[in-house]
């Protein structure tokens, strides 16, 4: 059980605040019951001061009336050296124990011998008729002794009460000191133990927001912060697989709309080699083998075209990880524009302007879905004579691209590829636009639209720690700007799609 407890208060963070709790209630307690104690001693000080200076009164009130007897000799003075003689002695029975914290018992018995020697010889004085004019030395002697004696008891008395109220001061700054170094030290065990992990999971929880990192890791052992961080990976876990399964969502959207383009597409080769086997067909026996040749050649020729379209698109299609290689962005816009132009009105033009060997380090696969969905979203809206431009270049880039811009690469300066994709459909209103980039946002009816495309090319882009912006003027069509780091010309393996022969 006590073990338990042990690795309750090491591993958990409630245990080490409830630790650290438990020890300041101690330590005031004890301060507490200390100061107490202290307090006790020093009023029992002040009385017992109070009663010395009391004897000390008596003494001189004896002497007071000794005085006055011998001036006046009234018998009434007398009487009341008497009583007050007697006074003293009951004080000094009485507070014995108390007196010998001031004096010694040899002390304490000289004083009261004294006190009867003098009762003794003032009690001399009142059969003596008629009273003495003097003094007697003797008394005077004796009251002399007692009020040295009670005089003494009494200031010793005073100044042990200031010793004890200095070291009382004393003790009184060391305690409040060493309370504050205590309560400093338990604040930053705790600090240490409790807020810097807190601040770790923070940096961490910032890093994986601005996707530096995947998964948070543990900065401390305390249960607490464990659970929480195993709550919170399984909760990234869970968002990664909902998006995959979105991505994948809304690739089976694009590969949809990219089929009807992708027959027309495999519909030219393959009457190509229909047309070549047909000739070979007819000449059978009588075209020459130079003839027969080039038939065979152009058949071989669009085969391939065939099977790189379908190659294109089940590359599209599958699903893989995340790499980057050097693309030719001409080909592969092209390309992308032969799948998705079964979806253009047959009058609609879209215009490539990209310099053939301008090269992009990108993931090829993804790059064609950002221009699948960026196509679609502006052939959607296009007119009859509705005109699709899209073109790139390398910028210099020294600030975020104009409008709504989102993306890590927004802020990035320097040698950029930009790429625009502008149509002339009915353009975004102004009070959407800051929200087409959301997931799930859409203008469209219900079974049209998902909402998933501009999101999906968003986080596409930033994945390429690119820059997407949108400007557009209702009426006017919409323009959107891609920036993505550039890929020095002619480095790296070229890839991506080959041929242009989707653009008009
Ligand atoms: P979806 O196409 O499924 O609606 P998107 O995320 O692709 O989802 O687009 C969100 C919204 O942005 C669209 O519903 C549309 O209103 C607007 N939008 C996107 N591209 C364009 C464009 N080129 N022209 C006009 N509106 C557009």
């Amino acid at each position: 059980m006590p073990a338990i407890r042990g690795a309750f208060l090491r591993h958990s963070l409630r245990g080490k605040i409830t630790l650290g709790y438990y020890a300041v209630a101690a330590i005031i307690l004890v301060a507490s019951l200390f100061f107490v104690g202290e307090l006790r001693t020093l009023e029992a000080r002040v009385v017992l001061g109070q009663r010395a200076t009391d004897l000390f009164n008596t003494v001189l009130e004896i002497r007071r009336f000794e005085r006055n007897y011998f001036l006046h000799h009234q018998a009434a003075d007398l009487e009341e050296n008497a009583a007050y003689i007697k006074l003293a002695k009951t004080m000094l029975t009485d507070n014995r124990a108390d007196f010998l914290a001031i004096a010694t018992p040899a002390r304490l018995g000289e004083l009261h011998t004294l006190l009867s020697d003098y009762q003794q010889q003032m009690s001399a004085f009142a059969a003596v008729e008629p009273p003495p004019l003097e003094r007697e030395p003797r008394v005077r002697t004796l009251g002399q002794e007692l009020v040295a004696i009670a005089e003494d008891m009494a200031g010793s008395e005073r100044r042990q009460i200031q010793t004890t109220l200095a070291s009382f001061r004393t003790l009184l700054l060391g305690v409040i000191l060493s309370m504050a170094l205590l309560i400093v030290v338990i604040g930053r065990a705790l600090s240490l133990r409790v807020v810097r992990p807190l601040k770790e999971m923070e940096t961490s929880v910032a890093a994986i927001s601005a996707n530096r990192r995947e998964t948070l890791s543990a900065p401390s052992d305390d249960r607490e912060i464990l659970s929480i961080i195993t709550a919170f990976n399984h909760m990234l876990k869970e968002l990664d697989l909902r998006q995959k399964s979105l991505m994948r969502s809304e690739r089976l959207a694009s590969l949809g709309t990219m089929l009807s383009g992708v027959a027309h597409e495999l519909n030219n080769p393959l009457s190509n080699i229909s047309t070549s086997c047909q000739i070979l067909l007819e000449e059978v026996g009588e075209c020459d083998a130079a003839t027969q040749k080039m038939y065979l050649a152009q058949i071989d020729q669009q085969t391939e075209r065939a099977r790189n379209i379908v190659r294109s698109l089940l590359d599209f299609s599958r699903e893989r990880a995340f790499r980057k290689e050097s693309v030719l962005l001409r080909a592969l816009v092209a390309q992308t524009v032969g799948f998705v132009r079964g979806e253009v009105s047959a009058k609609s033009v879209v215009r490539l302007a990209i310099p053939e060997d301008l090269r992009v380090l990108a993931d090829a696969q993804r790059l064609q879905q950002v221009f699948v969905n960026l196509i679609r979203n502006a052939m959607e809206g296009l007119g009859p004579q509705g005109r699709i431009d899209i073109s790139a270049q390398i910028v210099h880039a020294s600030e975020p691209p104009a409008g709504t811009a989102l993306g890590e690469g927004c802020e990035m300066k320097g040698e950029m590829v930009e790429i625009l994709v502008a149509d002339s459909g009915p353009g975004i209103a102004p009070d959407i636009l800051p929200r087409i980039f959301d997931p799930f946002f859409t203008t469209k009816d219900v079974g049209h639209g998902m909402g998933l495309g501009l999101f999906v090319v968003y986080e596409i882009v930033d994945e390429h720690g690119g820059c997407i912006a949108v400007q557009s003027t209702p009426g006017q069509g919409a323009t959107f700007c891609i920036r993505l780091p550039h890929e020095e010309r002619g480095a790296g393996t070229a890839a991506g799609a080959s041929g242009d022969k989707g653009a008009q």
